[in-house]
C-alpha cells in the first residue's frame, strides 16, 4: 500500500474509528451489556492514531510499525479476553471452546472463533495472527525475525498433536469427572494457558532461532484457522513482469512462504500460513506486490524448508 497523504490517513482512521464505535453501540444497545462497547471503543480509538501513523510511515519503516501497531491491538485483545474470564467465565482459547462445545453454551468462546478463526478468515485470511495475536505480538519482539526456513517431517504435526492433547484433555475432565470451570477455574485456564503459550512460545523461538516457530509447530489457534485462510477474499498477489526475483520478500517473511514461485505460477499468495503481516509487500523495491481481492477454489502451500 502506497505513503498515503496526511489528509487521506486522517479519512481513513476515523472511518475505521467511526465503524468500530458504531459496532460497539450497536452491540451494547442490543446486548444491553457495556463489554462491547468498551472492547470496540478501545479498538477504534487505538486503531486510528494506529493507522494514520503506521500508513504515513515510508514503506521501509512499516516493518517496525507494524510491530508498534500490534501491540496496541493486542493489548487490547488480552484485556478483552481477561474481562470475558473474569465476567463472563467464557476463556477464550481452544481449551474453552471446547468447554462451551461440549456444554453445549454458545458463549464468548464460541463467538470469538467464529469470527477470528472462521469468518474473519474467510475475508482476511489469517490477520489476527499477524496483528492483533497477543502471544504473536510477544513473539514478534524477539531477535530472531529472519527465519531460517521451515522444518519437516515430525514438526509439521505437532499443531495436531497439540490439539488432541486440548481435546483429549477436556474431552476427560468433562466427560470422566463432570467438571465445569467456575469463575476461579476460568480464570486460571487462562491465565495458565496464556503463560505456557508464552513460554513454549519463547522457548521455542529461541531453541529454533526462529520468533514465529510456535505459530508454525504448536498452535492449535492458528491451525483451526488455516482451513478458512485457504479460501480468503483479501491475498498477497505478485506481478511477474515487476518481480526481480532477488527473494528480499522471502527473507522477511516469518512464516517461509514462497512468495516467488507463487509470482511466477501467476498465483495469489495461497498458502493457508499467511499472516498477512505485509512486510513481503513493503521490502519489495519493485512494488511487485500488492494485497488483492480475489476467489480460489484451491490452494497449494509453497514453503521453504531449511
Ligand atoms: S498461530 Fe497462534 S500464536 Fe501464532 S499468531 Fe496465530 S493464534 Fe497467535
Ligand atoms: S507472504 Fe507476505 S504477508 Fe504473508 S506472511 Fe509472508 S511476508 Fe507476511
Amino acid at each position: 500500500m502506497p505513503r498515503l497523504s496526511l489528509q487521506m490517513r486522517v479519512v481513513v482512521a476515523c472511518s475505521v474509528a467511526a465503524a468500530m464505535w458504531a459496532v460497539g453501540l450497536l452491540a451494547w444497545r442490543f446486548s444491553g451489556a457495556p463489554a462491547p462497547l468498551v472492547f470496540f471503543g478501545y479498538l477504534g480509538t487505538v486503531l486510528a492514531p494506529g493507522i494514520a501513523y503506521y500508513l504515513g510511515l515510508p514503506a521501509h519503516r512499516r516493518l517496525t510499525g507494524r510491530r508498534v501497531l500490534t501491540v496496541g491491538l493486542a493489548v487490547g485483545m488480552f484485556a478483552a479476553a481477561l474481562a470475558r474470564a473474569l465476567f463472563q467465565q467464557s476463556v477464550v482459547q481452544v481449551e474453552g471452546l471446547l468447554f462451551e462445545l461440549l456444554a453445549g453454551v454458545f458463549g464468548a468462546a464460541v463467538l470469538h472463533f467464529l469470527i477470528a478463526k472462521l469468518l474473519g478468515p474467510l475475508l482476511f485470511g489469517r490477520v489476527y495472527c499477524g496483528w492483533a495475536c497477543w502471544t504473536g505480538m510477544v513473539l514478534d519482539l524477539l531477535p530472531y525475525r529472519i527465519s531460517k526456513g521451515r522444518l519437516s517431517g515430525a514438526w509439521r504435526w505437532l499443531p495436531y498433536a497439540h490439539l488432541a492433547a486440548s481435546v483429549a484433555l477436556v474431552v476427560t475432565l468433562t466427560l470422566g469427572f463432570g467438571y465445569v470451570p467456575g469463575p476461579a477455574g476460568a480464570l486460571a485456564w487462562f491465565l495458565g494457558g496464556s503463560a505456557l503459550y508464552y513460554a513454549l512460545g519463547i522457548g521455542l523461538a529461541l531453541w529454533l532461532k526462529d520468533n514465529r516457530a510456535f505459530c508454525k509447530y504448536a498452535c492449535p489457534a492458528g491451525l483451526l484457522a488455516r482451513p478458512a485462510a485457504r479460501y480468503s477474499l483479501v491475498k498477497v498477489a505478485g506481478n511477474p513482469e515487476k518481480c526481480n526475483g532477488h527473494a528480499e520478500c522471502i527473507a522477511v517473511c516469518p512464516m517461509d512462504i514462497r512468495i516467488i514461485d507463487y509470482t511466477r505460477l501467476h498465483l495469489r499468495v495461497l498458502s493457508s500460513d499467511c499472516i498477512l503481516c505485509q512486510n513481503c509487500i513493503n521490502v519489495c523495491p519493485d512494488g511487485a506486490l500488492s494485497l488483492s481481492l480475489g476467489v480460489e477454489a484451491h490452494g497449494i502451500e509453497l514453503l521453504r524448508l531449511r
